[in-house]
């Protein structure tokens, strides 16, 4: 099994500039002059553009990450996250979110989200609203229903042949029904790269998910992590995303962290949380994540064979507007991307190589 070396983390990129621990003015939330930045998960390079426009303008920065990962919510080419997110068994969508407010100590959460394209919207109305925490399934959607959102089918005909796919897959005497994306296929009726997509997401639910951190000059940080979860997952199952301390966590005296992958992986070393305790001890935002992958691998023993099963990342930024990301693996599997996340400094956003600690 590949070892975890300083050599490998070095690679795309260098180690964040801190190494001490962090500063006593930033431990106790004193003033200091911060570089805001706005970081994501990959699939948030507009997401990043937009919190660091609203956060230039003067917003607070639980609204400017918000309304960046709105944009991917909405977006129907994202198969991961909020509308055309890939369905449960039964095909339907189900939506978890958490969101952080860093100066305030807030937070709030939706699991099993149905009908409402913008989980993250509805977990911020939990916390402003309530004073619970998390909201799930038809108390959460009796919720976001009360709070004027609006309901809609969030499956496209692109996630719906995905399902569809799948489920020919699963069960292969289901009916005739199920011949139909290859006889629509044949009568032109689906795109050829639409179908070889589908055909690739039905034999290996992909995953997915938007976490997006930032912080503005004074220091404020806040954090939100958005998802439709595991493609064709038991209805009802819950991962990290809408968990404090798994798939998010802020804490305004250190930073925030959040995690995206194989959930049930994150919730058993509680992500988040053990990335931001990390950095809280002195350790530079790419390591402590590197640290949070390293727990995940040991739960295995370090088996690559059982490894390989999984993808995982995380993602931190500290007080300070440092950051960094780790990943289990060097790729999102064998010939696929290289694992990045998305940054915005005030320019333009860019993708940033995360550490790793195992290569395919
Ligand atoms: N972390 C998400 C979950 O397990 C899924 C993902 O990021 O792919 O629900």
């Amino acid at each position: 099994m590949g070892e975890y070396t300083r050599r490998k983390i070095m690679q795309g990129g260098m180690l964040a500039a801190v190494t001490g621990p962090l500063a006593a003015g930033a431990q106790q939330g004193g003033a200091s002059a911060v570089r805001p930045v706005a970081i994501s998960s990959a699939n948030g390079l507009r997401a990043v553009e937009k919190a660091m426009e609203m956060i230039r303008g003067g917003a607070d920065t639980l609204d400017a990450v918000i309304a960046g990962v709105n944009i991917i919510e909405d977006d129907p080419n994202d198969s991961s996250v909020g509308y055309g997110g890939l369905p449960n068994e039964d095909g339907v969508v189900e939506l978890d979110s958490s969101v952080m407010h860093g100066p305030t100590r807030r937070a709030g959460a939706v699991a099993s989200l149905r009908n409402i394209k913008n989980p993250s919207k509805v977990a911020k109305a939990v916390m402003e609203h309530t004073d619970h925490l998390l909201l799930v399934g038809e108390g959460a959607l009796r919720f976001a229903r009360m709070q004027g959102f609006k309901e809609e089918d969030l499956l496209t005909d692109k996630s719906r042949l995905a399902w569809l796919t799948w489920k020919a897959r699963k069960f292969e005497n289901w009916g005739p029904g199920l011949a139909a994306p290859d006889a629509d296929q044949k009568a032109g009726i689906y795109d050829p790269e639409v179908l070889a997509w589908a055909r690739e997401v039905a034999a290996h639910p992909p995953t997915g998910t938007i976490n997006c951190l930032a912080v503005n000059e004074r220091g404020d940080l806040s954090g939100v992590t958005t998802t439709s979860g595991l493609a064709w997952k038991i209805p009802g199952r819950v991962g990290d995303s809408p968990l404090i301390g798994c798939g998010l966590f802020v804490d305004s005296d250190v930073g925030g962290a959040g995690s995206t992958g194989r959930g049930e992986e994150c919730i058993k070393i509680n992500g988040a949380h053990t990335v931001v305790e990390m950095m809280r001890r002195g350790a530079p935002p790419r390591e402590a994540c590197l640290e949070a992958v390293r727990r995940v691998a040991a739960n295995y023993r370090n088996n690559r064979k059982k490894l390989e099963q999984i993808s995982i990342n995380f993602y931190a930024l500290n007080k300070r507007g440092e950051h960094g990301a780790a990943s289990l693996w060097n790729t999102s599997g064998s010939g696929g991307r290289k694992a990045q996340y998305a940054v915005n400094d005030g320019g333009q956003s860019r993708l940033v190589e995360c550490a790793y600690l195992l290569e395919r």
